[in-house]
């Protein structure tokens, strides 16, 4: 089993294992959650994952919807912060990978985002970079529509 929690302990959850893909997010957005040049994030599906305790020490916030639907949503500990897993999980969802205990036995895949890396954050490993418009080319097999406001929908706006 690959063990997990917050920073305080109060959620703790156990996978059987990690899918993946592992990846590395460099959006505004993730920076934010994380605090940090990127965000990585674990593939899991639901029938490996088991939350053990803490339920209710989960919130969520889900940031303004700039472009389309499903909001982006940070779950966090209301008591240390930190972030968690979802409180309810779909089939397939990710876990920020600095909250596991144990190895989840993949490295990660990719970067992604990468257009948004800030200045100060230089990607010095060998690992793939994929921009918004390469990583939905990966991961539809088509072109990202020509409509799509990719500026407004990525940045933060603090308008
Ligand atoms: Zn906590
Ligand atoms: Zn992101």
């Amino acid at each position: 089993m690959i063990r997990g929690s917050c920073l305080c302990g109060a959620v703790k959850f156990q996978l059987l294992k990690a899918v993946g893909p592992f990846e590395m997010c460099h959006c505004n957005r993730c920076r934010k959650k994380s605090g940090s040049s990127n965000l990585s994030m674990v593939g899991v599906v639901a029938e490996d994952y088991q939350l053990l305790c803490g339920k209710e020490q989960i919130c969520a916030y889900s940031a303004p919807i700039l472009y389309a639907a499903p909001a982006y949503t940070s779950y966090f500990c209301k008591t240390c912060g930190s972030p968690t897993p979802p409180d309810v999980v779909s089939d397939f969802f990710e876990i920020p990978a600095g909250l596991l205990d144990d190895s989840p036995g993949i490295k990660p895949d990719r970067h992604i985002f990468t257009e948004f890396t800030p200045e100060w954050d230089e990607i010095s490993d060998e690992l793939p970079q994929y921009t918004l418009k390469q990583l939905y080319r990966l991961r539809h097999g088509k072109d990202l529509p020509p409509e799509t406001k990719i500026k407004s929908h990525y940045d933060v706006d603090n308008a």
